[in-house]
């Protein structure tokens, strides 16, 4: 473990959090003295960050975890500011940018339909269930509400269907222009 330990080092841009972690348990499974934890998480910084935790480091009226603090601030702003050099220089071969608009498409509910009422009416009776199992119960057509014959083969039917989707017809054309009717 002590071996492990020693091997640990910060590694360039990682999670600095992520290391520390490891570093805390390391040192325990080690039993290193906590009063060496200081030192010993600094030698394992990169020279950038060393050079920026320095005076941290040598400030004694610092804590260990204010220490902790500050590197993981320091690593966190180098992160940012090779990042953004990253972004710059990928920006200029065309291939930057930012996310994609994801938000934009999809999830508005239920958008707004065109207003013909209709569409489905053919298909769909007008009548509903209830309506329609009391109709199947007293044996009359779903269509003309008369006994003796069952809707499918109602006589009002085919007439009745091809006259409704006229209308709907008509309809769908009226809408589709209706500012040249309002012009
Ligand atoms: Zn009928």
């Amino acid at each position: 473990m002590k071996a492990k330990f020693r091997a640990l080092r910060y590694k360039y841009r990682a999670d600095f959090l992520e290391f520390y972690s490891e570093f805390t348990y390391l040192a325990m499974e080690a039993k290193i003295p906590e009063e060496d934890w200081r030192e010993e998480l600094f030698e394992r910084l990169p020279d950038s960050i060393a050079k920026l935790a320095l005076p941290c480091f040598l400030d004694d009226t610092r804590t260990f975890d204010e220490f902790v603090t500050h590197c993981s601030r320091t690593t966190s702003t180098i992160d940012t500011i090779e990042k953004n050099k990253d972004a710059r220089t990928s920006a200029r071969s065309g291939t930057g940018g930012g996310g994609t608009p994801s938000t934009s498409r999809g999830g508005t509910g239920t958008p707004a339909r065109t207003p013909s009422t209709g569409r489905t009416a053919s298909k769909t009776p007008a009548l509903d269930a209830t309506a329609r199992s009391k109709l199947f119960t007293e044996g009359k057509c779903f269509t003309c509400q008369e006994t003796g014959h069952m809707s499918r083969d109602c006589p009002k039917k085919p007439t009745q269907a091809v006259s409704q989707l006229k209308i709907l017809e008509r309809k769908e054309n009226d809408e589709e222009e209706p500012e040249k009717d309002a012009a």
